[in-house]
């Protein structure tokens, strides 16, 4: 579904990702993890259009995105979910997941959209009259993944949904986004929450100062020691010790 190739891309004359070769395949969580900074912001940024590349290749459903401005890659199926959440707080969670719907042009599809959003997040329908600033920060998560799936896309790319959440708050959005591909959607995210996003992913990638540093299954990478010591915070040396 998603084909990268020998991507470098950055801002004005700063370099921040290097050669970076991914792939996402239908029906798939691929989960890049990395570091603050490591440009993991920039390579979702790159792929919606928003930082325009260097050099290198995005294929998204065979298609060259490059051509395209970010609102046709949108339309193309390729939805962003970005950091922060960024809902429009002076609006209710109604009419934020109305915006998502802007792609489709039907309005019977939208009320049928709505419907399967709440049976997702049954709270945003509780809360649909609720102006989107007042909702909690994980509500607000929900209300952002709702708001993109509303355009039906065929590629979800998710930036850091666990920033600022308490534990249990995550562990309900990580179902839930393992649940969206246990009903055939397809996952690209961005993580600084490695133990978590590895636990739902099928496969992953490490993203260290821009280059990917490692590839694997997400089983693969949990048990890689390299990844044990710097990113799920285990001390293997001092474990050696015991
Ligand atoms: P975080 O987890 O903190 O969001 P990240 O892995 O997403 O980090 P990026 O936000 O992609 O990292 O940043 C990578 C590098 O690019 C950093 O050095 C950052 O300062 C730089 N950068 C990001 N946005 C811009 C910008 N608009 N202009 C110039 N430099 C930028």
């Amino acid at each position: 579904m998603l084909k990268i190739k020998n991507l470098e891309s950055g801002y004005g004359k700063l370099k921040v990702l290097r050669k970076i070769s991914i792939h996402v395949n239908p029906g798939e969580i691929v989960t890049i993890i990395g570091a603050n900074g490591a440009g993991k912001t920039t390579l979702l940024n790159s792929i919606a259009g928003l930082v325009r590349l260097k050099s290198g290749e995005i294929l998204f459903d065979k298609q060259d995105v490059l051509k395209f401005p970010p609102e046709k890659i949108v339309f193309m199926g390729c939805s962003l979910v970005p950091e922060g959440r960024q809902v429009f707080s002076t609006m209710t969670v109604k009419e934020n997941l109305i915006l998502g719907a802007y792609v489709q042009q039907r309005r019977k599809q939208r009320v049928i959209d709505l419907e399967s959003i709440y049976s997702i997040f049954p709270v945003l329908k509780e809360r649909e009259k609720q102006l989107a600033g007042t909702l909690s920060g994980g509500e607000q998560q929900m209300l952002a993944i709702g708001r993109a799936l509303m355009a039906k896309p065929k590629l979800i790319m998710m930036d850091e949904p666990s920033m600022g959440l308490a534990p249990l708050i995550v562990k309900e959005i990580f179902n839930i986004v393992k649940r969206l591909r246990d009903e055939g959607n397809t996952v690209l995210l961005v993580e600084q929450n490695a133990k978590a996003a590895l636990g739902i992913a099928n496969r992953g990638y490490v993203l260290e100062t821009g280059r990917i540093v490692l590839e694997g299954s997400s089983e693969d990478l949990l048990s890689n020691r390299d990844v044990q010591r710097a990113y799920l915070g285990r001390d293997l040396d001092s474990e050696m010790k015991i």
